[in-house]
């Protein structure tokens, strides 16, 4: 399995800024990222395309940092920014297809040869049809960088899928239908609307920063909850939740559990 096109500058609405740090803080909400994104853009925008004056402008937009990054081992690149004046489509503003020539990449956190080569494991470990799904599923900037850096909740909710079907799901027949899309969608937007999960807590997903500020994996404390496993709790766990009781667990679940079978229904199970 691995992706044959480029994750990060898909098309069609979709477009990626999660490795560059866009939301490596506690504080990740939709608002508060276009926010930051609108003011990095805006205070990058008139500098004078050359590495001195931007070296200096990425050192003040660090410094006025409006918070510290959640997982302090994973930076975050200054250079980010929306590409067009709609707001659309977030990116490097320092890449030479966005200056119009001159490469100041090496002005943000990471050397520019890092900037070309990198690619995120979600290309190794999702299909082809799986990063399909989540770019016609997910066709805005904020919501698709949430969704396709995100393996475990695209395969556990595909795999949920597979189980309330009692068989196999194509995630091209998913993506074909729009009433069926648009249940997917909902099912992946609980990254971004599902209630009660407490958002200043210091988890992003599944992971929560270990000693060194490296993003640590989580589990449940069954033991703690008085709960066996159930199938929906990998989802549960990349949502973010930290339940401290049965009754939170469960609500969870029950929230992924209906949104999976609304998507079961939209194919006409
Ligand atoms: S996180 Fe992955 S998909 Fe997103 S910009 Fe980075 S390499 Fe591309």
């Amino acid at each position: 399995m691995s992706v044959s096109f480029h994750l990060c500058q898909p098309g069609r609405g979709a477009s990626c800024g999660a490795c560059c740090g866009l939301y490596n803080f506690r504080d990740h909400s939709r608002a508060t990222l276009t926010g930051q994104l609108a003011a990095q853009t805006e205070a990058l925008r008139t500098v004078p395309r050359e590495p001195d004056a931007w070296h200096t402008a990425a050192r003040a937009l660090l410094e006025s940092r409006r918070e510290s990054p959640l997982f302090p081992a994973v930076r975050v690149c200054p250079l980010l920014g929306f590409l067009d004046a709609e707001h659309t489509q977030v990116g490097c503003l320092g890449h030479p297809k966005v200056t119009g020539g001159a490469d100041l990449r090496d002005c943000g956190v990471y050397r520019a040869e890092i900037c070309e080569t990198f690619t995120c494991p979600s290309f190794t470990w999702l299909s082809d049809a799986q990063a399909r799904l989540v770019q016609a599923a997910c066709a805005d900037w904020y919501l698709y960088g949430l969704v396709i850096t995100d393996v475990e909740f695209v395969r556990g909710c595909l795999q949920l899928l597979e189980w309330e079907l009692a068989g196999p799901v194509n995630p091209e027949v998913l993506a074909a239908r729009p009433e069926t899309l648009e249940a997917v969608r909902q099912l992946f937007a609980l990254k971004e609307t599902a209630p009660g999960r407490g958002t200043h807590a210091a988890v992003f997903g599944r992971f929560t920063p270990d000693t060194e500020g490296e993003p640590l994996s989580r589990t449940l404390d069954y033991a703690a909850l008085g709960a066996r496993t159930a199938p929906e709790d990998e989802v549960v766990l990349c949502l973010g939740y930290v339940p401290t009781h049965l009754e939170e667990l469960n609500r969870a679940r029950e929230l992924v559990r209906v949104h999976v079978k609304a998507v079961a229904h939209a194919l006409g199970a």
